[in-house]
């Protein structure tokens, strides 16, 4: 069966926050990150108009990046104390993925974090609460999505969740949140939410429910990216918007092994950690010249949708990573892992196990091309030196 699962309502606009004074119920739960929330003030807003809407509130404040296992269950013995009847999320992918799984653990003590990590395996959610998300970054579009990563550190493994029960009941896309982020994060994110759409696209499970999401969100980051990289408060708010259509397609229309990449690489080297989106924005190119021989026409479709001037399929798929390339170098990306900064005697050795994992990613399944360990070290070592993809 296939289906198609997207929250209730979707608020945007400059301002929106102020919809949480419109939520009915007695007993709301904040969960935040490090600080930067408070810092300018938004904690303090959403909090009074929680209050506002006649709700006492609470504030679980603390969610680390990358949140452990342990930061889940003591936001959900926190809950289970409070009995929220609104769980709200306010901030970047980190305290909204925690508070998806604190959630989980809220409404149903007895599972296990073993059992929640199971795909869609997760019991009915909303017999207790609902669920809000306010997102500061424009990229991971959890706020939309029914997946939450969350780190178990005794192990060492990120545990992707994923269950359309999950999926928050509101997204509230205020862009004013938005305009607080760095220069470098608004290039990874944008890079991120490029990558969701183009994976997205091209993905075994797309449908044309989210295919025309994908496209719209491309040709949205073709035009918004640079703008908002650079300072433009218009442009940054239909990033905001763009990376949220890429988040409602890629949740319903999975990933591909772009994302295998760059979660098996992030944090293999110890020369360096690679960000998620800037791992996402060098892989991307190689893996598009890999999957052209299967989704080839695929790839084309979005050249032409995003106007890039070529008419044969090759000559499209070479426009698409053309413009890709550009947006690299233009948001100060590097094209390759060796212009990152890795190191190249500790890549190879770690290259034989990152590609055997990177293989056994959750996300790999739903690519459009079928890969070897091999052939993925193939393409590992080609975006290392920057070299042809033509196997
Ligand atoms: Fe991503």
């Amino acid at each position: 069966m296939s289906r198609f699962t997207l929250p209730r309502d979707i608020y945007y606009g400059r301002n929106t926050l102020e919809t949480l004074g419109t939520l009915k119920g007695r007993r709301a739960v904040v969960v935040v990150g490090g600080g930067s929330m408070k810092r300018f003030g938004f904690l303090d807003r959403a909090v009074s108009c929680l209050q506002r809407a006649g709700m006492e509130t609470r504030v679980f404040e603390g969610v680390e990046p990358d949140p452990s296992v342990e930061t889940v269950m003591k936001g959900a013995a926190f809950m289970r104390e409070f009995r929220p009847d609104w769980i709200v999320s306010i901030g970047g992918g980190s305290p909204i993925d925690a508070a998806k799984a604190m959630w989980a653990f809220y409404e149903c003590p007895e599972i296990s974090f073993e059992t929640l990590i199971v795909p869609f395996n997760c019991p009915e959610l909303r017999t207790k609460a609902r669920f809000a998300a306010i997102p500061s970054t424009s990229g991971t579009a959890t706020e939309v999505t029914a997946f939450s990563v969350i780190t178990d550190y005794a192990k060492g493994i990120k545990y992707p969740l994923a269950d359309f029960n999950l999926t928050p009941d509101i997204a509230i896309l205020d862009p004013v949140l938005a305009e607080t982020m760095p220069k470098t994060l608004t290039a990874h994110t944008g890079m991120d939410a490029l990558t969701h759409a183009v994976e997205a696209y091209v993905s075994t499970a797309h449908s044309p429910f989210t295919d025309p999401l994908a496209l719209k969100a491309i040709q949205m980051v073709f035009d918004y990216l640079l703008p908002s990289w650079r300072g433009d408060a218009e442009a940054r708010e239909q990033m905001h918007y763009a990376q949220c259509l890429a988040g409602m397609a890629f949740s319903n229309a999975l990933l591909g092994i772009t994302h295998s990449m760059a979660h098996k690489t992030g944090a293999a080297f110890s020369t360096g950690h690679i960000p998620h989106g800037c791992a996402n924005a060098i892989y991307l190119p190689y893996v598009i010249k890999f999957n052209a021989r299967t989704a080839g026409s695929r790839y084309a479709e979005i050249a032409r949708f995003a106007g890039l001037p070529a008419t044969s399929e090759r000559g499209l798929v070479n426009a698409l990573c053309g413009r890709i390339d550009e947006l690299n170098t233009a948001l100060e990306i590097p094209h390759t892992l060796r212009e990152f900064g890795l190191d190249e005697r500790e890549f190879l050795d770690r290259l034989p196990s990152v590609a055997e994992l990177a293989v056994g990613d959750a996300c790999t399944g739903s690519n459009p091309r079928a890969i070897t360990p091999a052939e993925m070290a193939r393409l590992f070592t080609s975006a290392y030196h920057g070299g042809v993809v033509d196997f």
